[in-house]
C-alpha cells in the first residue's frame, strides 16, 4: 500500500444511514500519499484542471483512485465535480451528455474517454416519485460528501483532489486498503437489494485485487444471490464480461462458486456441476479460463464466444446425447442441442448474436474434425472459425474427453507442407466407400 503511515478508520462505514453521515472526512495530504500526476493520464489532468481553472471542484474518483494506491495500473480514469452535467458539457468542446436518468458527460480525447459525473445524492433523496410511485424527477445532485456515501464499497469512495493533491475519504476507504478489505457502504443487505450487482462487483474486486471480503459484506452474498434473478440479462452481460475477462477468470470463478453466486449466472451449468460424476467439466471450464487469463495477460485477443462455448459445454453435450438418443445424426443433433442451450442462456445473460454464432461454430467443428477424409480435412483448415475450434478440441483432450490423437493430428496437419497433409489423409483409416451409382454408356453408334 503506498501510504506513509497507517490511518485508522475514522468512522465506522458500517451501519451508517445517509442521515448521519460522517461530517469530518479523512484527508491525507500529499506528503503522506504516493499518487503523483506522473501516474494520471494526460487527459484526465486535463479535465481536471480544465475544470478547476474554471472554479469548480475536481476529483478523481473510484477504481482509479483504489488501484493507484494499490499499485496497480487504472483501466480507466473517471472524474466527480460540482459542476452540472450541462456547465462540464459547456467547458469542454469535444463533449457529449450522456444517460438519460443519471446524465454524465464523456470528454472526448481520440479514442480515450473520461467519464465525469456531477456529485450525486442517495438513492433516497435522489428519487421523487409522483402518486403512483412513478419517478418524476431524479438525477438530484448531491455534495461531495453525500456523493461518497452513495458509492457502494469504502475503497471505491476515495477522491483525489487536484486543488491541493490530497486524498479524502469518508467512508473509512483508507484503513479498509490498509487492512486489505472490501467493505461495502452502509447497511450491507440494503445495499446489497438496492442494487445486487454489487455482490458481482465485490467478488470481481477480491478476483482482480487479491483483498477479501469484510464480514457482512460476504455472508450476506450466499443469502441474497437470488436476488441476481431481476437484474436484466443485458447488463448481466456485461458483468459477465467484466468478470471473464479481467485476467482473473479462474480465481474469480472459483469465487462465484464458493459463493453460490455462479448458478444464478449459468443455471444448466451449475446443477450439472453439482451432481457431477466425473471431472471433466469442472477442469474443462477452469483450463479455458487460465487459457483466457494468460492470454488477457500478454495481451492477445480473446472472444467471449469461446468463453461461452467452454461454459454452456456440458448443458450442450448432455442436450446432444438426448437428441442423438432420438435418433437424430450428429451435426443436426449438435444443432439442435445448441439451440436449446443458448436460447435458454440467453434468457438469463444477454449474449448477443454475434459472439453465440461463434460459439455453435466452435461446437460444431467438434464434429467436424472428426471428419477427416478426401478434402475436408483441407477444406476445414480454411475455415474462419478453424483456430477456435481447434483449441477447443485441445482443450476437451487435455481434459481427457476428446481423443488426444485426433488434437495431436491437427496439430501436425496445420503446419505440414501440402504433401505431406495429403499423406496424413491418405494413412486415415479409410472413409467408408461411397456407393456410387453407374453411369451407363451411350451406345456407340458406328459411323458409317
Ligand atoms: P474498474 O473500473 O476497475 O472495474 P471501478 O470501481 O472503477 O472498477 P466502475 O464500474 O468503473 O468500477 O465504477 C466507478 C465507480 O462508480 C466505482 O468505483 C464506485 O464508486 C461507483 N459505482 C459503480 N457501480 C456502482 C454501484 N452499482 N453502486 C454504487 N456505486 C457504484
Ligand atoms: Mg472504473
Amino acid at each position: 500500500m503506498l501510504l506513509t503511515k497507517m490511518f485508522n478508520r475514522p468512522n465506522s462505514a458500517s451501519n451508517l444511514s445517509s442521515e448521519d453521515l460522517m461530517d469530518e472526512p479523512l484527508i491525507i495530504p500529499r506528503p503522506e500519499h504516493t499518487i503523483s500526476r506522473k501516474q494520471i493520464s494526460s487527459h484526465a489532468l486535463k479535465v481536471l484542471y480544465g475544470l478547476k481553472d474554471a472554479g469548480y471542484e475536481a476529483y478523481l474518483v473510484g477504481g482509479c483512485v483504489r488501484d493507484l494506491l494499490l499499485g496497480h495500473i487504472p483501466k480507466d480514469f473517471d472524474v466527480a465535480t460540482d459542476a452540472s452535467p450541462e456547465q462540464v458539457h459547456s467547458l469542454f468542446r469535444k463533449s457529449r451528455l450522456i444517460g438519460r436518468r443519471f446524465k454524465l458527460v464523456h470528454v472526448g480525447f481520440g479514442r480515450d474517454v473520461i467519464e465525469v459525473a456531477t456529485f450525486r445524492a442517495p438513492p433516497e433523496q435522489e428519487q421523487h416519485v409522483d402518486g403512483q410511485g412513478r419517478i418524476v424527477r431524479d438525477n438530484v445532485f448531491g455534495t461531495l460528501q453525500q456523493d461518497a456515501w452513495r458509492r457502494d464499497f469504502t475503497v471505491n469512495a476515495l477522491y483525489y483532489n487536484i486543488k491541493d493533491f490530497s486524498i479524502v475519504d469518508y467512508t473509512g476507504g483508507i484503513a479498509d486498503l490498509q487492512e486489505g478489505k472490501i467493505r461495502l457502504i452502509g447497511d450491507v443487505e440494503t445495499r446489497y437489494r438496492e442494487d445486487p450487482v454489487r455482490m458481482l462487483r465485490a467478488i470481481r474486486f477480491v478476483g482482480k485485487l487479491g483483498l477479501k471480503l469484510d464480514g457482512d459484506t460476504e455472508r450476506f452474498i450466499p443469502k441474497l444471490a437470488s436476488l441476481l434473478d431481476d437484474i436484466p440479462a443485458a447488463r448481466l452481460f456485461d458483468e459477465v464480461l467484466k468478470l471473464y475477462l479481467s485476467g482473473n477468470a479462474a480465481v474469480t470463478n472459483e469465487l462465484l462458486g464458493h459463493y453460490g453466486v455462479f448458478d444464478y449466472l449459468f443455471p444448466e451449468t451449475g446443477k450439472l456441476l453439482h451432481s457431477e460424476v466425473d471431472h471433466f467439466p469442472r477442469t474443462l471450464i477452469t483450463k479455458a479460463l487460465e487459457n483466457t487469463d494468460t492470454r488477457i495477460n500478454i495481451a492477445k485477443p480473446v472472444t467471449p464466444a469461446f468463453l461461452i462455448a467452454a461454459l454452456l459445454w456440458e448443458p450442450l453435450r448432455q442436450r446432444w446425447q438426448h437428441y442423438q438418443n432420438k435418433k437424430l445424426p450428429p451435426i443436426p443433433a449438435l444443432q439442435a442441442a445448441a439451440t436449446d442451450v443458448i436460447s435458454e442462456q440467453v434468457k438469463r445473460i444477454a449474449v448477443p448474436k454475434r459472439f453465440t454464432i461463434v460459439t455453435r461454430d466452435i461446437w460444431t467443428m467438434q464434429i467436424r474434425l472428426t471428419q477427416r477424409n478426401g478434402k475436408r480435412a483441407f477444406r476445414l483448415l480454411e475455415h474462419p472459425k478453424f483456430r477456435a475450434g481447434y483449441d477447443f478440441l485441445l482443450l476437451r483432450a487435455e481434459t481427457g474427453e476428446a481423443p488426444t490423437e485426433l488434437a495431436e493430428w491437427w496439430t501436425v496437419f496445420q503446419f505440414a507442407s501440402t504433401e505431406d497433409k495429403q499423406k496424413m489423409v491418405n494413412e486415415l483409416s479409410p472413409a467408408a466407400p461411397r456407393k456410387r451409382r453407374r453411369r451407363r454408356r451411350k451406345p456407340t453408334t458406328k459411323k458409317d
